[in-house]
């Protein structure tokens, strides 16, 4: 069972993989920032919001309310958020951990209303680390797994049958059946 990404695949399987070197992935930076919990006028009743996509700015998609959604994620009194950026691949390469941390501050400040900087931030790079399921990354699949049948080998994982934890369970569930069925 190869359950990699797809560009690892293409890499351990060789000439039947090769269409899966032209699967399209996407990278993601998140920055988790702590603050005073009476910093933020906002009672963060819900577990975070998304960025509509005409007011995106900076790859600034997405921000989770950590400690409403998880308990025990901050000491009493705190709180902590995480940012989800769609970066540029060169703001990836060139920005350090303080410019992602500028960067999450200000992008939360246009939608929250926060005094002060953060007490605390973790930056977490992402580099091409998820896949773009489409119809065509569909048939390349599909295209490697008929090259592969028979051969014993199998794949398994959001690179090849869909995104999200959800989708890889599921298809570690399918794969590990059809191998007890080999
Ligand atoms: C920042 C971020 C936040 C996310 N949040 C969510 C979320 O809230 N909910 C959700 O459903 N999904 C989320 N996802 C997506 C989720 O993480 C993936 O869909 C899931 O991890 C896919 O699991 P997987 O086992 O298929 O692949 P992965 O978890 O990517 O595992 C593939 C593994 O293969 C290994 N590998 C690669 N090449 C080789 C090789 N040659 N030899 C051996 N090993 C190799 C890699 O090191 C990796 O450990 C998020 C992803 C990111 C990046």
């Amino acid at each position: 069972m190869i359950a990699t990404s797809a560009a690892g695949a293409a890499a351990l399987l060789g000439e039947p993989a090769r269409p899966l070197r032209d699967a399209e992935v996407l990278s993601s930076v998140t920055v988790s920032l702590a603050y005073p919990r009476a910093a933020i006028e906002h009672p963060l009743d819900g577990t975070g919001f998304i960025v509509a996509a005409a007011h995106q700015a900076h790859g600034f998609r997405a921000c989770t309310f950590t400690t409403s959604k998880f308990a025990g994620r901050a000491p009493a009194g705190r709180v902590a958020l995480r940012l989800f950026f769609r970066p540029e691949p060169a703001d990836l390469e060139a920005l350090d951990d303080a410019a992602w941390t500028a960067r999450a501050e200000a992008s939360l400040a246009r939608v929250l209303p926060v005094r002060g900087a953060a007490e605390r931030a973790w930056v977490s790079r992402w580099p091409s680390a998820l896949p773009v399921s489409t119809p065509a990354h569909a048939a390349r699949v599909r295209e490697v797994e008929q090259a592969l049948a028979g051969s014993g080998v199998l794949l398994a994982g959001s690179a090849f049958h869909g995104s999200g934890i959800d989708a890889a369970v599921r298809s570690a569930e399918a794969t590990a059946e059809r191998i007890g069925a080999l």
